[in-house]
């Protein structure tokens, strides 16, 4: 049952435009979206919707989750960070799409939600190639920078530094900016010292909270 309401999700994605990338559709029609789930809403896991990961948390609504892999342009070897892994199932699907070769590094403040997500990552065979570290996700992971890629799952106020140096020259860097309120989703890429923002417009996402960030 869920496989057909999976796929029907999938098409719509595709037809309405949301995601046009093949190997993105391929790895969303793949990975099950409600194993990342609490039980009481799995039930609704293939409606194109956030919905509640606990600790006041979400996960991001699929057409969302679409766009975000398909603006980054995530290929086989890449290395990418992610800050906010909730649940896990954006890394899941990002960990897909950079096999064989790729990493992917996912960074969530919350203990419990990031033991979770690493569960629920190892059942399903993603723990070769995600791994979830707990932390304020706002420094980075210096020790695997630089990164060809970097996804922000939570809305920061600017672009913190650290994920701007620790972005690859020729990486991009896509995050949501804005108050807590009103946010615009952008695209950061590096050129050497120079760094070229583009607009991909209006998004609402949970506060990113750290040093970086907004305070708690
Ligand atoms: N990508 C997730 C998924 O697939 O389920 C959804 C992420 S949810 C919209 C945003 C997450 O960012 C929350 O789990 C929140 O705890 C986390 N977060 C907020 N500030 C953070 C920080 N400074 N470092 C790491 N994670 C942070």
């Amino acid at each position: 049952m869920h496989e057909d309401e999976r796929g029907q999700l999938i098409e719509r994605l595709r037809r309405y435009g949301y995601v046009t990338d093949r190997k993105v559709l391929e790895a969303m029609g793949s990975v099950p979206r409600e194993e990342f789930l609490p039980a009481d809403q799995r039930r609704l896991a293939y409606q194109d919707t956030p919905l509640s990961i606990g600790k006041g948390q979400t996960i991001s609504a699929p057409h969302m989750v679409g766009m975000m892999l398909d603006a980054l342009e995530l290929r086989p070897g890449m290395k990418v960070l992610e800050i906010g892994t909730g649940s896990g199932y954006h890394a899941s699907l990002m960990g897909y799409l950079v096999r064989p070769n790729g990493r992917v590094y996912t960074v969530e403040r919350i203990e419990e939600l990031g033991t979770s997500a690493r569960g629920t990552l190892e059942r399903l065979g993603f723990g070769d190639v995600v791994e979830v570290v707990i932390a304020d996700g706002t420094e980075g992971l210096k020790e695997h920078a630089p990164y060809d890629r970097i996804l922000v799952t939570a809305a920061a106020p600017s672009v913190p530094q650290p994920l701007k140096e620790q972005l690859a020259d020729g990486g991009r860097l896509l995050l949501p900016l804005g108050t807590r309120a009103m946010q615009e989703l952008v695209m950061v890429t590096r050129h050497g010292d120079e760094y070229r923002r583009q607009e991909l417009g209006g998004v609402m996402f949970v506060p990113l909270i750290g040093k970086h960030g907004y305070r708690d």
